[in-house]
């Protein structure tokens, strides 16, 4: 059920997806790591390369960059509207790449590396793929943080509505009343989403943030109906 709502926020998303997104969000400078030279044989490569690195005169696999960007890492723009079918190709073609068989014959050094690279490639497709991870991130990158506890720019209405579904799902409730309520947070959802997405084209981002706070309120809802359909 939560792939099925994951994929109906990606495709509303995908849906608001405009062309040549203004780039006014600052992104992680591209170009700006320096060219580096091989551990393993000291031979220089272009510091722009596909990632995960592989030196390109002995194969040797590089480490990971000390700051990486997660868009870079999963081939997306730098945007709230990133191709998800894209991000999930580029993800298994990574997974792939960094199979621990692969590397089974090589050193302890490049067996360290791909397992680092795993982690990292799995922490960028999960940021990536949550409209509210990727759009944190991009805050993040922008310098824009959300603060713990400081709900202060939400409005007293939707603190209520908040405050209403909990109720309702406090009370006992039969299948068809829990489904209901995930549906309701469902459409919510999509809309704070699509919401993020056109602050975020403008260029707007206290209004991104704002959205996204909300949108994590209903994140946390989500996860309340997923226990209360399957108890552990
Ligand atoms: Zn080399």
């Amino acid at each position: 059920m939560w792939a099925l709502c994951r994929s109906q926020i990606c495709r509303a998303v995908r849906a608001f997806r405009l062309p040549a997104v203004a780039s006014r969000l600052h992104c992680a400078e591209r170009d700006s790591s320096p060219a580096s030279r091989c551990w393993s044989c000291g031979s220089p490569f272009p510091a722009r390369g596909g990632l995960p690195r592989f030196c390109p005169a002995c194969q040797a696999l590089q480490p990971p960059e000390p700051r990486p960007d997660l868009f870079r890492i999963m081939g997306c723009d730098c945007s709230f509207n990133i191709d998800v079918q894209q991000l999930q190709q580029r993800f298994r073609s990574l997974q792939r790449s960094l199979h621990p068989d692969y590397f089974s014959q090589r050193s302890q050094k490049e067996r360290d590396f791909s397992e680092q690279h795993s982690s990292l490639v799995n922490r960028a497709y999960r940021t990536l793929l949550s409209p509210l991870s990727r759009g944190l991130y991009l805050l993040e990158l922008n310098g824009v943080e959300l603060a713990e506890g400081t709900d202060s720019d939400i409005e007293v209405e939707f603190l209520k509505e908040i405050m209403e579904i909990n109720e309702r799902l406090v009370e006992p409730q039969n299948v068809a009343k829990i489904e209901e309520i995930e549906s309701l947070i469902e459409v919510k959802q999509e809309e704070l989403t699509k919401g993020v997405s056109k602050a975020f084209e403008r260029g707007d981002l206290q209004e991104a943030k704002k959205l996204l706070v909300k949108l994590k309120y209903f994140e946390n809802l989500e996860e309340k109906v997923k226990s209360k359909k399957n108890p552990a």
